[in-house]
């Protein structure tokens, strides 16, 4: 239907986006850009209407917080962190040294945006941001980011062939966006360059610069796993809440083990991510740096979390509130290649839970006479295991890695 829909205006669609994208040439050379750059890059612009769909796009299905956690700080990401702190370890100590943010919670960013360097998001920059620059809703923002991807290419710091990321045109191994790049990306291998994408010296440095403008106080806890008294009156839970630390110990609040607060230290606020039933945190100033990275709650507690993670802590002590929990990214990628195995056509089976997936598994759950609510879960994976016969499969590709 859409199309159909789509098919009549294309023609006209097209010659609009040239003349909206030649309409940026006065601006992009105010702003310093090279005739020659724009020409080049900018003139001969296809649009990439896929763009528009996912700008406009309400998810079918939502995800509990500890479906998003148990995929991005799973084991795989913590072994893989650890091996990176090793491999970077000089580099990050000299970042430490000029920004003063910690190994720990560099990498833990690192490991969220783009795991370690391997998801960079493969949409070419100048087509979706040029696209939304120009239709959509959000013209006036992302003309500002188109801008600024050409000054980039124009400075020399990354060629336009290298410069892909997500429909929304964050990029790199930080997953800045354009402007963010322009403001504080830095060169730390000291090749001249501002390289996000190839370098991972300089994406570490600009992740802690990032967060030492931010105002990180190195040194200082994100903020720590709590547990509350029966009948404690959440009200005062909320990020932008913070008060000194006599208060919740005057509320009865504890340490996760159930030892007792420490009395002094910076004020916190209390954050109940599933409410009073689920794991509890008292988060400081840095857990609101981190924040300012991608403003969400859960995105904030996934890196704060996989910084511990990264220095040796564990798990939470209390667990979710479900007796259905999220599975990890190995744990997603096997119950994909059930469901291919079940004749579900849904891609590869790379742990990535998209509407395909998610339409298989809402398929799966109608059959099992369960709640259709397309979540990769662990129930659903034990489910699965025991009813699907892969030995016709075995060793095709479709069962295993
Ligand atoms: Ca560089």
């Amino acid at each position: 239907m859409l199309a159909l829909a789509l098919a009549a205006p294309l023609t006209a669609q097209a010659d609009g986006f040239s003349a909206c994208i030649e309409r940026l040439r006065a601006q992009a050379v105010q702003r310093g850009v090279s005739r020659a750059t724009f020409d080049a890059h900018a003139a001969q612009l296809e649009p990439d209407l896929s763009v528009l769909g996912l700008l406009d796009a309400q998810p079918e299905f939502s995800t509990p917080i500890w479906d998003y956690l148990a995929a991005l700080v799973d084991d795989e990401r913590v072994a893989d962190g650890r091996a990176m702190l090793e491999r970077w370890r000089d580099v990050l100590q000299k970042v430490e040294e000029r920004y003063s943010v910690d190994p720990a919670t560099v990498v833990a960013v690192w490991g969220v945006e783009s795991n370690y360097g391997r998801s960079l998001g493969a949409r070419p920059l100048l087509a979706s941001l040029g696209t939304l620059a120009c239709m959509g809703r959000r013209q006036d923002y992302f003309r500002g980011e188109f801008l600024d991807t050409l000054k980039i290419i124009d400075q020399g710091h990354i060629p336009a062939e290298r410069l892909t990321g997500s429909w929304a045109g964050a990029f790199g191994q930080t997953q800045f966006m354009p402007s963010t790049f322009l403001r504080l990306a830095v060169d730390f291998d000291g090749d001249g360059r501002r390289d996000l994408v190839d370098s991972a010296p300089d994406a570490l440095a600009s992740t802690a610069n990032f967060l030492h403008k931010g105002g990180w106080k190195n040194g200082e806890s994100w903020g720590f796993e709590v547990k509350l008294p029966a009948g404690f009156d959440t009200s005062l839970a909320g990020r932008r809440n913070r008060r000194g630390m006599s208060l919740w110990i005057a509320r009865g609040v504890k340490l996760a083990d159930g030892g007792p607060l420490p009395e002094s230290g910076p004020d916190r606020a209390l954050l109940l991510p599933a409410g009073a039933a689920g794991p509890a945190f008292l988060v400081g100033r840095n857990f609101n740096v981190i924040y300012g990275y991608n403003a969400a709650e859960s995105y904030a507690l996934a890196i704060a979390h996989l910084s511990d993670r990264l220095r040796g802590g564990g798990g939470f002590h209390t667990p979710w509130p479900t007796d259905d929990p999220g599975l990890s990214r190995a744990g997603r990628r096997e119950l994909q290649r059930l469901l291919i195995a079940r004749g579900h056509d849904i891609g590869e089976a790379d742990g990535m839970i998209g509407e395909r997936t998610r339409k298989a598994i809402a398929k799966e759950q109608t059959a099992l006479g369960r709640k259709a609510d397309g979540r990769a879960s662990q129930r659903l994976l034990e489910a699965l295991r025991t009813t699907t016969d892969v030995s016709a499969k075995e060793g095709g590709a479709t069962i295993r890695d």
